[in-house]
């Protein structure tokens, strides 16, 4: 059984006084974290002051984003070992919004996964085609190089510890989902994908969320998919009531 894991990607939005507000309204508000995994990714700002915040709670605070090495002159960027020196348990890699904005590759993701598992930082590591590729048939050859390569040199262990976020570029914040069938279709994709590259056992223990315009309406029908075991949220995360549903739903 995999525990479903809803996370909740804030991009660059709140400002510190709005972040820690949110948490207050959400933390006794949530799920058992036996039943769902409730993460908030917020900016790096601040992170430790809402993980303070959220301490003894069912919610997890998560970065958006690190670098894969530890310290040195990197300016401006996000150390896995701070990260996890206040407490962060989780981080995306590999947004497609940072492969886009901020040259992020395959390779830099390999490296960002193998560093958070070196810092005790549970990845959910992104995936996911452009249109122009979905409309070319290329999702799958797509999703087959982005895991592929995400997941070079990791044990099987490893690997059972990755969240996958399967989101499709062309849906995220457009407000254009993909539907639960489609969508599904390619998360099992990912676990085949997985289940080549390592064993049955091991794809069958990893979760898979969706991403790309999930909001309280549309959820459902994700969740009660067979490969879908979570959302990774953006726009819809960012009002506690919103998100408290989505959270709910995922139960
Ligand atoms: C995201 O940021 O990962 C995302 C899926 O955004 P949205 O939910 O707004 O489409």
């Amino acid at each position: 059984m995999r525990k479903p894991i809803l996370a909740g990607n804030w991009k660059m939005n709140k400002t510190h006084g709005e972040a820690v507000s949110f948490i207050e309204e959400i933390k006794g508000n949530v799920p058992s974290a036996n039943e769902v995994e409730t993460v908030v990714c917020a900016p790096a700002l601040f992170l430790k002051e809402m993980n303070d915040k959220a301490a003894g709670s069912d919610v997890e605070i998560g970065a958006q984003t690190m670098h894969f090495e530890e310290n040195g002159a990197f300016t401006g960027e996000i150390s896995p070992a701070a990260l996890k020196d206040m407490g962060i348990n989780y981080s995306i890699i590999g947004h497609s919004e940072r492969r886009e904005m901020f040259n992020e590759t395959d390779e830099s993701v390999n490296q960002k996964v193998h560093a958070a598992f070196q810092h005790g930082i549970t990845p959910i590591m992104c995936c996911g085609e452009t249109l122009e590729e979905r409309d070319g048939d290329k999702t799958e050859a797509v999703v087959r190089e982005q895991v592929e390569k995400g997941f070079k040199g990791l044990s099987a262990e490893q690997v059972t510890q990755v969240v996958v976020a399967y989101e499709p570029i062309w849906a995220i914040g457009t407000g254009k989902s993909s539907t639960a069938e489609d969508a599904n279709e390619t998360c099992g994709t990912v676990r085949k994908i997985i289940a080549a590259l390592y064993d049955e056992n091991t794809a069958d223990a990893v979760r898979i969320q969706y991403g790309g315009s999930v909001k309280p309406e549309n959820i459902a029908g994700y969740m009660e998919k067979e490969h879908i075991d979570g959302a990774l949220v953006g726009g819809a995360s960012l009002k506690p009531d919103a998100f408290l549903q989505l959270v709910e739903a995922g139960k």
